[in-house]
């Protein structure tokens, strides 16, 4: 299903053309309008889902081995040293598009993109309790 106003819905089903790059019934994946680096891919599904929490577990089996086949061939296009594969979920993970999506990225050793993962201090209490939590949820 299509959501009404959704752009990655309007591209991933051709009512928008866009640099598409491959397609099948579940997905089609384009360049990036705003690449990081040339080759710059994004998987989208054809069926809306919001992010990874409104998608079918299968279909994100189907999407994370499409990312491989993606990666395979970006690497294989662009020579590239290095490929990130990220999937944003929530603005505060830095998704701007409410579609679900995820990225193929090109790297390179001193490329413009900067992903640190930056440590915070925590508890040996805190990570009692996520870790009691989490286990029980799995
Ligand atoms: P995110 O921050 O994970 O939501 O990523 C959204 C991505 O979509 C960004 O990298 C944008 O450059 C890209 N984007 C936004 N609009 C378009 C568009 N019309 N065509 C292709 N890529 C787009
Ligand atoms: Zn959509």
């Amino acid at each position: 299903m299509m959501k009404d106003d959704c752009i990655f819905c309007k591209l991933a089903n051709n009512i928008i053309p866009t640099n598409s790059i491959y397609e099948d019934e579940d997905f089609k994946v384009i360049l990036d309008a705003n690449p990081v680096n040339a080759g710059h891919s994004l998987i989208l599904p054809k069926n809306h889902a919001d992010d990874l929490f409104q998608m079918e577990e299968e279909k994100v089996a189907k999407a994370y081995a499409l990312a491989k086949k993606v990666a395979e061939a970006v690497k294989k296009a662009t020579g590239c040293e290095g490929v990130n594969i990220l999937q944003n979920n929530g603005a505060a993970a830095g998704q701007t598009v409410n579609h679900y999506h995820v990225h193929i990225i090109p790297r390179y050793k001193g490329d413009k993109l900067v992903m640190t993962f930056p440590q915070s201090t925590v508890t040996e209490e805190e990570t009692k309790e996520v870790k009691e939590k989490l286990s029980a949820l799995l």
